[in-house]
């Protein structure tokens, strides 16, 4: 057994921060590698004239795990960062000029859908037992069980079987309500982390129990503040973190990783590496010089990816009260948009949309009377679609502009101040991200648990993985839940 004394963790994002921060705690002196100039990856920060936007989520769901990664350092959270409550959930928005408030209290949301379809009370008092069911066994049992074996699978099989996991989101929601609307509000969530809800495992309904028990969050200051909050714990319990330190290699020496060698050359060597960057780059780029990594890669590449996003953020010298923090602007199409965004080869021409308002939650994100936002748009993989974003990109900022001011905020275009956009060029440019993906590989049964790339290397025995690639998937909750599989898998080689 070799000893492990230090580890090298590849990325910054949330799942290799949770990853650095286990270690650190767990004993292992951790050192933290992000290309990029500030830590977060996804998560990542702008800042213009006073306005300042997270780049990504903004939908902060299961806290507790969150929390977890303090207590393991011996620390309280409160002591790092303040998390702010937010009610509704989500505005969900049509375009019939209906809307429902998803909020964390029966009565209200009993009452909205009664308005809608009186049937669908009793109905979706089914869907959310059936959803508490899937968030127990696929979340709370199985979210942080690395799937390393074939039996780990076999195993959860006869609860996955009963669960009807084999069913789509959709479908299964479907079974228990009637009414479109009240289906697209409660299919709708695989698409935060990458999953067609017409093709996703019904296991991901879990996300709905979920946001039900622990509710939706938003620290205060944006959910860099959180970053920031979990970079000064790894910090003060002896990790190192080094920002613009691109790696270039992961070297190898005897059928292990020996280390990791920097594009500036410089080199960090390791008892255990662990990436948090995209699987495909980790794999086609970083272990180009093994032949493990040529081999990984080209049966990754024959997987599915989830689609990519369009982001604009900007700021306005207005504060539009009439927004809730987050709202879905459901377009005109929902099954048939989707199966473009997963399958299509070209752009729709409708969109459905997700706008972010932090202001409301937390004005101090914006000048005194200002507004920081963020709205996002599903948009087809770069492997799917082959559209020039250096051309479509303004067109579609300005096609969206004139959307969101004719039916959401009034007099955008004149109260804007500043605005940058993000197209899946930036996905595969600045994140490394495979064919530009936003959220790695899709979240379908076959590509889940034991069929995800695995949390540690099949070969090399000391490379793991940790994010959105690995188990159990994307997400916030997902990539910490994946650091917590990886980090018990390292120490117990540590402890060994
Ligand atoms: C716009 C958007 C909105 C989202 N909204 C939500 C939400 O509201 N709620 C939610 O739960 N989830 C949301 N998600 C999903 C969630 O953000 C991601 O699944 C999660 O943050 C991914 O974390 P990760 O640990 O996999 O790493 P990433 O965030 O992908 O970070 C990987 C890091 O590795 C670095 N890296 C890559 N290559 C190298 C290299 N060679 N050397 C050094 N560093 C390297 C990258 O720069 C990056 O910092 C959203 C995603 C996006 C894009």
């Amino acid at each position: 057994m070799n000893a492990v004394n230090n580890a090298v963790v590849v990325g910054a994002g949330f799942g290799g921060l949770a990853l650095a921060i286990r270690l650190q705690a767990g004993g292992t002196q951790t050192t933290l590698l992000e290309k990029r100039d500030k830590p977060g990856g996804r998560a990542y920060v702008y800042e213009d004239q006073g306005f300042v936007f997270d780049a990504g989520p903004t939908v902060i769901t299961d806290p507790s795990c969150i929390e977890e990664l303090f207590t393991a350092a011996g620390k309280r959270i409160e002591d790092y960062v303040e998390m702010l409550p937010v009610s509704p959930f989500y505005r969900l928005c049509w375009e019939d000029g209906s809307h429902f408030d998803y909020v964390n209290d029966q009565e209200a949301l009993d009452r909205q859908i009664h308005a809608i379809n009186p049937v669908d009370v009793a109905g979706y008092q089914r869907f959310l037992a059936y959803s508490k069911a899937v968030f127990e066994e696929g979340y709370i049992k199985l979210g942080t069980v690395p799937f390393l074996t074939f039996r780990d699978m076999i195993a959860a099989g006869p609860q996955l079987a009963k669960l009807q996991a084999w069913r789509s989101v959709y479908s299964m929601v479907s079974r228990f309500v009637q009414d479109e609307h009240l289906r697209q509000a409660f299919s709708f969530h695989s698409l935060l982390v990458g999953g067609n809800p017409f093709a996703t495992s019904s296991i991901y309904t879990l996300i709905h129990a979920l946001e039900r028990r622990w509710g939706v969050w938003f620290p205060r200051g944006g959910t860099g503040a959180l970053v920031n909050g979990l970079v000064r714990l790894f910090q003060d319990i002896g990790g190192r973190i080094e920002l613009n330190a691109s790696v270039a290699q992961i070297e190898t020496k005897n059928g292990r990783a020996s280390g990791v060698r920097l594009e500036d050359g410089r080199f960090f060597p390791a008892d255990a590496v662990a990436s948090n960057a995209d699987v495909v780059h980790t794999y086609a780029s970083l272990l180009n010089q093994h032949p493990r990594g040529a081999q990984e890669a080209a049966s990754l590449r024959k997987k599915r990816f989830s689609n990519s996003l369009f982001v604009i953020y900007f700021g306005l010298d207005h504060h539009h009260s009439q927004l809730q923090h987050h709202t879905v602007c459901f377009g005109p199409r929902y099954r048939g948009l989707i199966d473009e965004i997963f399958k299509g080869n070209a752009l729709a021409d409708d969109f459905s949309l997700y706008l972010h308002a932090p202001c409301v939650t937390d004005p101090s994100l914006a000048p005194p009377g200002c507004g920081s936002h963020y709205v996002l748009a599903p948009v087809p993989h770069l492997g799917n679609a082959d559209i020039d974003w250096e051309v479509e990109g303004p067109r579609y900022r300005d096609k969206i502009f004139e959307y969101l001011e004719e039916r959401y905020m009034p007099g955008l275009r004149s109260q804007l101040v500043t605005s940058r956009i993000f197209t899946p060029f930036d996905f595969r440019d600045q994140l490394n991200a495979h064919v530009g993906s936003a959220f790695s590989l899709e979240p379908v049964l076959t590509q889940s648990a034991w069929f995800r790339p695995h949390n540690r290397d099949r070969e090399l025995a000391n490379l793991y993985l940790v994010g959105a690639g690995t188990h159990p998937g994307a997400g916030v909750p997902g990539v910490i839940g994946s650091a917590k599989a990886t980090a018990g898998l390292m120490l117990a080689e540590a402890r060994a």
